[in-house]
């Protein structure tokens, strides 16, 4: 069992105090989107290189891994469908349709390399720091496999930080938005799931489920905009923005001044 941390609660405008922070991994805590930039682009080097074409120009370079980003809307493709778009696009056409699907059949498995492009941001360690040394209960909800998940903790320098719980979906055979999954994390947490925010770049996956548990939500944009049918509670461009959002901001110094009668710090037994 989990020791319990002492609690404060964070009182916000007609919502329930939050006193746990859930961050999802992909594009919230780690930059999976420049991690795959450069995983790309060396694909690409060494593509080119095999079948002795020069390389790329650099305007080329930048604009086809832009091209295969935005293909890949966030993550939504699978690694094999990376792997035939990374080979139909890299090779200016000279392999035949069988051969360019033997080639990515032997990249596909290379997207397990992605966690080697993953760099640690000191923005993100300090804003956990941060959110820690105010007493909220921290913790990571990931869907992936385990060995990629755990590995990007540790490629970002977030696999020894303190959290209260570390749920992949690869280990627990559940994955966002399934609800079981929010309420293993609230349970492990020992958090009333109201008072739970969760923190994530993917709007169905982490906004919705979380909503669907009864879990507040934040959306991290990274500049788009929210779907019409519900907008997430809280919402912020890139995650360490999430110190600056006025909601946090303004019950942190509430808290800190004593002035806020529901802040009141609460020790679990
Ligand atoms: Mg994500």
């Amino acid at each position: 069992m989990l020791p319990s941390p002492p609690l404060v609660r964070i009182a916000t405008h007609g919502l329930e105090p939050v006193e746990a922070v859930v961050f999802d991994l992909d594009n919230t805590l780690v930059n999976r989107q420049r991690a795959l930039a450069r995983w790309l682009l060396d694909q690409l080097r060494a593509l080119r290189a095999a079948h002795g074409l020069p390389p790329a120009d650099r305007q080329n370079r930048r604009r086809w891994v832009h091209e295969i980003i935005a293909w890949d809307r966030w993550g939504a493709r699978d690694h094999k469908q990376l792997a035939n778009r990374l080979v139909s696009t890299a090779l200016d056409s000279i392999l035949s349709p069988r051969q360019q699907a033997e080639r990515a059949e032997q990249l596909a498995g290379g997207i397990r390399e992605l966690p080697n492009h993953v760099r640690p941001d000191a923005r993100v360690q300090q804003l956990l720091a941060q959110l820690a040394g105010q007493k909220f209960r921290l913790a990571v909800a990931s869907n992936g496999s385990s060995d990629l998940q755990r590995r990007k903790l540790q490629a970002a320098g977030l696999a020894e930080f303190p959290w209260d719980a570390v749920a992949i979906s690869g280990e627990l055979g559940i994955a966002k938005p399934a609800r079981q999954l929010f309420e293993r994390v609230a349970s492990a947490l020992r958090t009333r799931p109201n008072r739970i925010l969760m923190v994530g770049d993917d709007w169905r996956r982490d906004v919705l489920g979380a909503r669907d548990a009864g879990w507040q939500s934040c959306w991290v944009t990274w500049g788009r905009t929210p779907p019409r049918e519900t907008p997430a509670v809280w919402q912020v461009e890139r995650t360490t923005d999430l110190l600056h959002h006025p909601a946090l901001r303004r019950q942190l110094d509430q808290h800190r001044s004593g002035s806020h009668p529901e802040c009141v710090e609460a020790r679990h037994a």
